[in-house]
């Protein structure tokens, strides 16, 4: 019988999440990490845990969904599994020196299959958080891997230049059509309401992409910087501001993509 266990991993990541997730695959002959956490001890630690309270085989490869620092260096902890590492090529670069030495690395692209424990596993590749984001499928479970393509609690993270919102909001669209019996997401809890939760996050980017362009219309022109703070007047703590102002970027690189926005210096206007 093949497992599927999430592992939340304690790390010091962006608010509102306390803990990354890690998932192991497999039985007691072959298994497959998913995203292994921060470069910090607590990351063997208990991965090891959990290998041992479920039966399983020490991971001989580790798919990395992605290069950020709390789901890939994690790696440097897991030397002594001499793990082959799966990514998406877009990854490799930023990849390899966040784990370095391990340096055994395999891409994979979008429509590879893995065997794990007898069990075949699809690769995705849904860029949006990041370019060369991966998900996993399991199709016997109807279980999806999302990465940070999908968080439990709130919307992901999108911001330039390595996330897009209008290739981001294609995956999510693509995902959808997925069967699906749950979500793994990067960050909390299994989702299982899939459908439900993914059509909340569509529907959040319009409203927000509905809201910039409603605000740029009253105001004839505004800086990414003041509509983030008409946006999230003072709902958010100063800390994020910056980051919150990126998502507003993603948001609006989109809106000039598709010709509703365009941009003069430092200012946006609506394109009517
Ligand atoms: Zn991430």
């Amino acid at each position: 019988m093949v497992k599927i266990i999430r592992v939340p991993i304690e790390t010091p990541t962006l608010w509102p999440h306390t803990t990354t997730n890690s998932y192991l695959i497999g039985n007691n002959e072959e298994s497959l990490l998913v995203d292994a956490g921060y470069d910090k001890e607590v990351t063997r630690k208990v991965l090891e845990q959990m290998l041992q309270k479920y039966g399983l085989a020490i991971p001989k490869a580790i798919l990395l969904t992605h290069s950020h620092p709390d789901h890939a260096p994690g790696v440097r902890q897991l030397i002594g599994w001499s793990p082959i590492v799966y990514c998406h090529s877009h990854e490799k670069d930023a990849i390899e020196s966040a784990i370095s030495p391990v340096n055994q690395i395999e891409l994979l692209r979008d429509g590879d299959q893995l065997t794990i424990a007898g069990m075949k596993l699809q690769v995705i590749h849904g860029p949006g958080h990041t370019k060369g984001q991966l998900n996993l499928y399991i199709p016997s479970k109807q279980i999806l891997l999302a990465g940070d393509n999908i968080v439990a609690e709130g919307t992901t993270w999108i911001g330039p230049p390595e996330g897009n919102m209008r290739e981001y909001l294609h995956t999510l669209q693509r995902l959808k059509q997925l069967p699906l019996s749950k979500i793994g997401p990067g960050h909390g809890d299994w989702v299982e309401q899939p459908y439900e939760h993914i059509d909340f996050v569509i529907k959040r980017r319009l409203l927000r992409e509905n809201q910039i362009q409603k605000l740029l219309r009253e105001h004839k022109k505004l800086t990414a910087s003041n509509l983030t703070k008409l946006i999230y007047k003072d709902t958010i703590h100063p800390s994020i501001f910056d980051v919150a102002q990126r998502t507003i970027e993603a948001h609006l690189i989109k809106l000039i993509e598709e010709d509703k926005v365009t941009k003069q210096c430092s200012e946006y206007f609506i394109v009517d």
